[in-house]
C-alpha cells in the first residue's frame, strides 16, 4: 500500500519528468489540510479533468468549503492526471492521490466526483482504475469508499448507473452534510454496504441505482423501472436549498494557470426564460438571488483572502437578476481604483446590457459576447429565444459605438425544424453585423462567430427530437465555412463526431454503462479533448455490446414515448414539457416566467419551501395558503401513474 510519505517520495522523480507538475503538488494558499486521525469522516472531491479545467469549477469548491467547516470530517481534492503523469503514476505504481495529503483515494471514507458534463464519464473509470477501487458498484464492499456523483449530467445518471453507488440529484450544500451523518452512523453501528446504501437512498435527493431494475420493450424502448427495495423512493425528486448559502470567499489560488484565473461568485441560480434547447435552465429552477450586499461583501472578503484581481459575477442569465444595476453601481463604487477586471457573462440581446458592461468599465479587451443562439426570428422562436433581428442589430451598434471593436456571436445549428436557409442566415446576420461595426469604427470591427451543434437534452423540452447526424452537421458546416469568409470575420465550429458522443451519453438508458465500459477498457479517455477523443473506439464499443448508435441519437421519439430517466425528477413535470415542445412547433412563445407563472411544476412540489421563505429570495409567485397543490402530489404522484414521494425526509425546508 503507498503510504502518504511513498508517494511523496515516488513525486520527487516524477515531478520533474512532466509537464506543468504545479497541477500535481497541491500546497497552494487557502488549501486546508486537517489531522487525518482527528476527524471521522474523510471525503476526495474529484474533478475528472486535469487541475487546470477542475479548479475553477464552482460547486466542488462550495463542497471542499462547507466540509472543512465541520469538525468532525475533512474534503481534499484530486484530478485526472494528463496523459503523461498517468503513465508515470501506473509505471511506479502511484495510485490516485489527494492534493492535501498524498493519501491514495482508498484510503478516504467517500469518493465524490463531480460531473457536469457527460464527457467525463470514462475518465471517472480511469480515476476509480488509478486508485484500484473496483469499477462496478456491485463489486464493492465495506472495505472500499462509498462513491458517489453529483453535477448536472447526473440528471440523467443511467448510463453511469453501474459504476457509482449513489447520486446527488440536484444541489449538495444541505445533503453532503446528511450523507456525512448517515455515513457516520453506519461505520459506528457497523453492517452492510447494502444497509449503507439502503439508509442513503431515503435522503431526500440521492438516487441509489442498485435499488431498481430497468425493464425495456422488445424494441429496444424503455418500458418501466421497478424499485427493489422499500427504502427507494420513486421518482427521486431533486434537491434544492431554499435559499443560497454565503458564497465559500476563501478560494484556493492555484500556482499555475487555469482556466477562469478569477473569484466566481454566483448572484443568481436558476433562470426563468424558458429556452427550449438548455438543460440547465429546466433543471435549476426555481430562481433564487442573493443580496446585493452579500455579493458585495463577498467580493471585499475574496480580494482580502486570495489576491484575486478579476471577479466573475456568475448566473444563467445576468441582466435578469432583478437589481443587477444596483449590483453593478455598488461593486464600481466599493472597488473603483482597485484594477478589478469584473466580468459578467451571459447577457441579454439588449442596450441595457451595454450599459452594464460600460458601468462596470470592462476593459474591452475581450469582446462583447452575445448569444443569440439562431439566426432567423422563426427559428428563435421555435427555441423560445424570441429577440428581433433589429433590437440585435441596435444592440450591436450599441457595443461598436461605446468603444468595443469585436462582437462574439454564439449560435447553434440543428436546431428543430432548421433548414439549410436557417443556416444561410447565420452568416447573413453575422455580415450583417459587422456592416453596422463598419459604419461605426471603419475596419476595426470585427465579428466571431462561434458555431456549436444543438444536442437534445433530457428533462428538457427538446428531449423528444433528432439529433442531426453527422453528414447533415457537416453539410451545414460548409456553409458557413464558404459563406463567412473575408476581413473581420472569423468562424469555430465543433467536431461533429464530439456532437455525437455527447448525444448518444445525454440520452441514454442503463445499457449504455456497458458501452462507457467497453470504450474505457479500448482507451477512450479525456474524451472532451480533441486531441484524445477517439470517436472509432465508441463505435467500436457499441458494436461489442450490440447498441446501435443511432437508436440514442437520430430517433425522433413519439409524444408518449416513456424515458429512461424519468423517475428523476427535476420537479417541472412532463406535461409542461410536453406543451412546450407542441407549441414549438407552432412556433408559439412563452414570456419570462416571472411575468406570467406557467405552473412548471416547481410550485407544487416546493410549495412549503417557498411559503417559509416569502418575498424576493425566489422569483416565484409567493405560496400563502396553506391548502396547497402539495397534498394532490403526495397523493397522486408527481406525475401520473408514479408513486407519491417516499422520502421520509420531509420537502419543507
Ligand atoms: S413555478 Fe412558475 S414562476 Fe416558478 S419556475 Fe415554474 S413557471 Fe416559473
Amino acid at each position: 500500500m503507498f503510504n502518504p510519505e511513498k508517494i511523496q517520495a515516488s513525486l520527487e522523480g516524477i515531478l520533474p519528468c512532466v509537464q506543468k507538475p504545479g497541477r500535481y503538488t497541491g500546497g497552494e494558499l487557502n488549501q486546508v489540510l486537517k489531522d487525518w486521525d482527528n476527524v471521522q469522516t474523510h471525503v476526495a472531491l474529484v474533478f475528472p479533468d486535469i487541475y487546470d479545467i477542475g479548479m475553477s469549477n464552482l460547486g466542488l469548491a462550495i463542497l471542499y468549503d462547507l466540509i472543512n467547516q465541520r469538525g468532525d470530517a475533512l474534503a481534499e481534492r484530486a484530478f485526472s492526471p494528463w496523459n503523461d503523469m498517468e503513465a508515470a503514476m501506473r509505471r511506479s505504481g502511484v495510485p490516485l492521490y489527494s492534493l492535501e495529503s498524498k493519501r491514495s483515494l482508498a484510503e478516504f471514507d467517500i469518493v465524490g466526483f463531480s460531473l457536469p458534463y457527460e464527457t467525463l464519464y470514462t475518465n471517472t473509470l480511469n480515476a476509480l482504475d488509478l486508485v484500484g477501487i473496483p469499477l462496478f458498484s456491485a463489486q464493492r464492499d465495506e472495505g472500499h469508499p462509498l462513491v458517489i456523483a453529483g453535477g448536472h449530467a447526473t440528471f440523467n445518471p443511467e448510463p453511469m448507473h453501474a459504476f457509482i453507488d449513489a447520486f446527488v440529484i440536484g444541489e449538495g450544500e444541505d445533503v453532503i452534510h446528511e450523507i456525512i451523518q448517515v455515513h457516520q452512523e453506519w461505520r459506528q453501528a457497523g453492517g452492510s454496504r447494502d444497509r449503507l446504501l439502503r439508509a442513503l437512498a431515503q435522503l431526500w435527493g440521492v438516487y441509489v441505482p442498485s435499488l431498481y431494475r430497468a425493464e425495456y420493450y422488445p424494441d429496444g424502448t424503455f418500458s418501466h423501472i421497478e424499485k427493489l427495495a422499500e427504502e427507494a423512493p420513486l421518482p427521486v425528486i431533486k434537491r434544492i436549498v431554499p435559499k443560497l448559502p454565503p458564497p465559500p470567499t476563501n478560494l484556493i489560488v492555484p500556482y499555475i494557470d487555469t482556466i477562469h484565473n478569477r473569484f466566481p461568485v454566483e448572484i443568481m441560480r436558476g433562470c426563468t426564460r424558458g429556452c427550449r434547447f438548455c438543460h440547465a435552465g429546466m433543471i435549476t429552477r426555481p430562481v433564487r438571488e442573493r443580496p446585493v450586499q452579500e455579493v458585495v461583501d463577498a467580493i471585499a472578503t475574496a480580494i482580502q483572502k486570495t489576491g484575486f484581481e478579476e471577479i466573475g459575477l456568475l448566473s444563467l442569465s445576468s441582466s435578469d437578476y432583478t437589481h443587477i444595476l444596483e449590483l453593478v453601481n455598488a461593486v464600481s463604487q466599493r472597488f473603483s481604483g482597485k484594477h478589478l477586471s469584473i466580468s459578467l457573462p451571459s447577457l441579454r440581446i439588449e442596450s441595457f446590457s451595454v450599459d452594464l458592461m460600460d458601468a462596470l468599465k470592462d476593459s474591452r479587451r475581450g469582446g462583447f459576447t452575445l448569444a443569440p443562439e439562431a439566426a432567423t426570428e422563426r427559428m428563435r422562436e421555435i427555441i423560445n429565444k424570441p429577440v428581433s433581428t433589429v433590437q440585435l442589430l441596435e444592440t450591436a451598434r450599441a457595443i461598436y459605438s461605446r468603444g468595443w471593436t469585436t462582437i462574439k456571436l454564439y449560435f447553434m445549428i440543428g436546431h428543430p425544424s432548421e433548414t439549410l436557409e436557417d443556416v444561410q442566415a447565420i452568416a447573413d446576420l453575422c455580415k450583417a453585423v459587422l456592416s453596422e461595426g463598419r459604419k461605426l469604427i471603419g475596419g476595426r470591427a470585427q465579428v466571431h462567430a462561434g458555431v456549436s451543434t444543438f444536442v437534445p437534452k433530457p428533462h428538457t423540452p427538446f428531449q423528444w427530437v433528432p439529433c442531426d447526424t453527422v453528414e447533415q452537421i457537416l453539410a451545414k458546416q460548409v456553409l458557413l465555412k464558404k459563406a463567412l469568409r473575408g476581413n473581420g470575420l472569423k468562424l469555430t465550429w465543433n467536431n461533429p463526431e464530439d456532437t455525437l458522443l455527447e448525444a448518444w451519453l445525454s440520452r441514454g438508458d442503463r445499457r449504455m454503462a456497458e458501452v462507457v465500459y467497453q470504450a474505457w477498457q479500448r482507451g477512450a479517455k479525456f474524451d472532451a479533448w480533441k486531441e484524445c477523443f477517439r470517436y472509432d473506439v465508441w463505435l467500436d464499443a457499441f458494436r461489442s455490446v450490440g447498441l446501435e448508435p443511432a437508436f440514442y441519437t437520430h430517433r425522433e421519439r413519439p409524444i408518449d414515448e416513456t424515458f429512461p430517466w424519468e423517475h428523476i425528477s427535476t420537479s417541472v413535470r412532463k406535461k409542461f414539457l410536453t406543451e412546450d415542445y407542441l407549441w414549438s412547433l407552432q412556433g408559439k412563445t412563452r414570456v419570462d416566467c416571472r411575468e406570467r407563472c406557467f405552473a412548471c411544476g416547481i410550485l407544487p412540489t416546493f410549495a412549503d419551501m417557498r411559503r417559509t421563505h416569502p418575498g424576493e429570495v425566489w422569483q416565484c409567485p409567493e405560496v400563502k395558503s396553506k391548502k396547497i397543490p402539495v397534498q394532490s402530489i403526495l397523493e397522486k404522484g408527481v406525475e401520473k401513474g408514479e408513486s407519491r414521494i417516499v422520502n421520509p425526509i420531509s420537502i419543507t425546508s
